[in-house]
This record gives structure tokens, sequence and C-alpha cells, in this order.
């Protein structure tokens, strides 16, 4: 099962328990993926299309709270594809006082407006809000499995239902982008921050819950991979540095002879050939007495510049 199909599990048996809620994520059903037909008959009939046979049920549902026994309503399985069984709502619309020739398939608004005075035409609330995002996420929303990317769309082929999302989502502070996709309009949340709180917002908590979890789990991940890097990288630089010393000290040895070096030099150069993995600091920790860094890093530089001298043909006295 899809990440998407989780969350849409969860959020389809969520019921509101207030009307206006009700009537709210029912319109968000219609508005953001419903398409106007006409039957046999020749009446209207508003037809919702899913994959999600939980969102079907939930259309279903929603119809018969907010209309009662007025509507009828369809389910049927699309058997002509094997892949994925299409669910069909078919709600008619009651279209008695209008004639024939003025039946024509018409969009959505018109429709909307004639069920505006059964849906209701008030402005939404902050309770209808939630619940008319978790409608448009169930009929129309996609999110990808954290694990992969964070990304929550919306898409709808119609231009002011997508920017009418947009004002609803701001009401949460999600910030969302819109985008063309075809036909589509989606709007989308990109960031983990937002789409956590755009499922809290709609109730959606234990998605959120295993979202959340895996965001930790991600993060720690990145924390770690990034000390690793780190660590190897500086493991990489003071090795290098120290065959680099090491290089140096031999050449020393092989012409002028260790032995010729100032006692202080001398030690150093002993104990680097003798731990070649150790660092500087650690170099200093077992000189006798011990020394600081920035000592060791003194005298190593010396028997770097001796060494350079010495392969560069110039006098060593110099
Ligand atoms: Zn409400």
């Amino acid at each position: 099962m899809s990440y998407s199909q989780k969350a849409k599990n969860e959020l389809a048996r969520k019921m509101p328990g207030r009307e206006c809620c009700q009537r709210a994520e029912f319109r968000a059903f219609i508005e953001i993926n419903s398409s106007i037909v006409s039957d046999s008959k020749d009446n209207l009939q508003l037809r919702f299309t899913t994959k999600n046979a939980s969102a079907a049920r939930k259309v279903f549902k929603l119809n018969k709270l907010v209309f009662g026994d007025a509507s009828r309503i369809n389910i049927r399985k699309n058997r002509s594809s094997n892949i994925n069984n299409l669910y069909i709502v078919r709600i008619s619309v009651n279209t008695e006082n209008k004639k024939a020739e003025e039946r024509e398939i018409p969009d959505l608004v018109d429709i909307g407006e004639e069920h505006n005075a059964v849906l209701g035409n008030q402005g939404l609330w902050d309770c209808c809000t939630r619940a008319y995002l978790r409608g448009a996420f169930l009929a129309g929303g996609s999110l990808v499995d954290p694990k992969k990317a964070y990304h929550l769309e919306i898409r709808s082929s119609r231009e002011n239902i997508s920017h009418g999302l947009l004002t609803h989502m701001g009401r949460f502070h999600l910030e969302p982008g819109i985008s063309r996709r075809k036909q589509w309009y989606v709007v989308y949340l990109k960031e983990a921050d937002r789409i956590a709180d755009f499922l809290n917002a709609v109730g959606a908590h234990t998605t959120l819950l295993d979202f959340e979890d895996i965001r930790v789990y991600k993060g720690v991940r990145n924390r770690v991979n990034r000390l690793v890097n780190c660590e190897t990288a500086n493991m990489s630089k003071s090795i290098n540095a120290s065959l680099m010393q090491i290089d140096a000290i031999r050449t020393i040895r092989d012409t002028v002879g260790l032995e010729k070096l100032p006692e202080g030099l001398y030690e150093i150069a002993k104990l680097r050939l003798e731990n070649a993995d150790a660092s500087l600091k650690e170099l200093g920790e077992i000189h006798h007495p011990p020394m600081s860094k920035p000592s060791v890093n003194y005298r190593m530089r010396k028997l770097m510049s001796m060494a350079n001298k010495i392969k560069s043909g110039k006098c060593l006295e110099g």
C-alpha cells in the first residue's frame, strides 16, 4: 500500500461530527475532483472517481449525511482496469426546473451555485477549513513516502478552486506553492515542517507520528553521515600530512643524518618515524617531557623546510 493510501485510509475513517464540517468536507470532494455527466435519461450527475475505496465510501456517507435520502448514489468498481480498481460515485443533481436545452454539460461553477443552497454559502470556519482540507486531500491529494522525499500535493483541474486551496492552507501558515502540470493545477508542500503541520491540521495523527519517526530517523542518519564524512576527511588530511613529514625526515636521514640534528628536532623526527599515524597533539603527549601541539608543529615545520632546502640543493647551513 502506498504512503498516500495509508494516509487516506486514516482520513477516510474520520467522520466530522458537526454538520458545518460535513458540508465543508463534502464540498471539497465535489470541488476538487468531480465531473458533470448526463445519464441515459438526460439527468445531470456529479461523478466522483477515485482509486481509493475508503475515499469513495466517505463521499457516499457524507452525501447521505448532507442530503439525506434526497440523492441517489452508486458505487461501481471499474473492472476494465486490472491494476487498480476505480471507484465511481454518482450523485444525482436535481435539475427538474431546468429545460433540456439548458442542460448542456455546465462547468462546475453553475452546479456549485446550485449546490450552494444545500451546502451552505457561509465562509469557512476554522473547524470547517480543516474538514475542507481533509476532503481536498482525500479527493485529489498525494503524499510521497517521507523515506524518499518530502512532498505533499493536491491537484485539481479548476484554477479558482486551487487558488481557494492556497487561501485555506494559508490559514494554517502552510505557505504552499502552486504549479501547472498538463491540465492540472498542483498545490504542493515541500518542507517537512509544513507537511507535518498539514497532517496535524487535517487530523491525520497516526500518519503524522509515523512521518515524524521517519523524519527523526533520517535526521539522525544524516547527522551521523556528516560526522563520519567529517572524521574521514580530517583523518585523511592528518595522514597525508604525516606522510609528507615522514618523507621529509627520511630525506634528512639519508643525506645529512638525523644524529646531526639539534636535540629538539632529533627527538621529534624519531617520534614521527616511529608513530606514523599519530597526530601532532599525540606526538607532543608521548614526547619526554610532554610538549604542546604548537611546539611540535614548530619543530615539524623546521624539519620540513630543512628537507625542502636539501631537495632544492641549497646549503643546509643557510
Ligand atoms: Zn465546521
